[in-house]
């Protein structure tokens, strides 16, 4: 079946979701060129990334998968930058595994960044660009209805399992999996998938021996060019370079 864009249901900051027109319980995801940071104050145009991190998405995701045996929200690659994906209401709670200290953890609790942990922390974070995603706790996320307890449980579990998996992925190409954050989706009838991406937009990754930042801190801490960076990560795992 041929699977074209239908309207935009929705624009963020880095990918859009189109409808798909003969077919309501699938969207298409779109990677777009854009970086943004600090929650869209910092914006540039990259050449190359949407291309990089569908790519990498789509390849981490089925790992993961295959690996874990979590089901994801992907159906098919249907270009470079465009997936099928199933159609999911999106859970408002942003889930991330640490398993070293950075970004907000340093920030927010007066930690040293590269501070190993003595196992992966998971934590929420509400979804809310308003609000600049707001840490919050199981308490928060149920009483204000955003996910129940047992979803929560579900999703600290899967979480680690995608941590175990990915660690084993990163390890044996020389990067150490810092910290990164994933999502979930509800289907109609109520299944959890993971859904959204898994990018170096939303993981830091360094470089062992060097700590060298191969992922979206480069942009926001201005170390350089983001899109040398990405092509560099893309060659690390297809092991070639990016077509033209
Ligand atoms: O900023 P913080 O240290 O809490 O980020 C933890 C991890 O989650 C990082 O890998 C970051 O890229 C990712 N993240 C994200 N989207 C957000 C917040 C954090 O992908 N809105």
């Amino acid at each position: 079946m041929s699977h074209t864009r239908g309207q935009l249901l929705r624009e963020g900051k880095s990918k859009q979701v189109f409808a798909v027109a003969d077919s309501p319980d699938h969207v298409i995801l779109h990677y777009k060129d854009d970086a943004t940071a600090f929650n869209g104050k910092k914006f540039d145009r990259v050449a190359d990334k949407a291309r990089v991190n569908a790519a990498i998405s789509w390849h981490l995701m089925n790992f993961v998968s295959a690996e874990t045996g979590l089901p994801t929200h992907l159906v098919e690659r249907l270009s470079a930058t465009d997936q099928l994906c199933h159609r999911v209401e999106i859970v408002p709670v942003e889930v991330v595994v640490r398993n070293i200290v950075a970004g907000s953890a340093a920030r927010r609790f007066g930690r040293e960044e590269g501070e190993p942990l003595p196992y992966p922390m998971v934590e929420w974070f509400y979804k809310s660009d308003e609000l600049d995603d707001p840490a919050m706790s199981d308490v928060h996320a149920v009483m204000f209805g955003w996910a129940e307890q047992w979803e929560l449980e579900y999703f600290r579990m899967a979480a680690l399992k995608v941590n175990a998996a990915l660690l084993g992925f990163w390890d044996p190409l020389g990067v150490d999996l810092v910290d990164f954050k994933i999502e979930f989706g509800r289907t109609p009838s109520g299944q959890l998938l993971l859904a959204d991406e898994i990018t170096p937009d939303g993981c830091r990754l360094w470089e062992k021996g060097t700590g060298r930042k191969l992922d979206k801190d480069v942009f926001r801490r201005d170390l350089g060019d983001l899109s040398e960076t990405y092509r560099e990560l893309y060659s690390r795992v297809f092991g070639h370079e990016l077509g033209a």
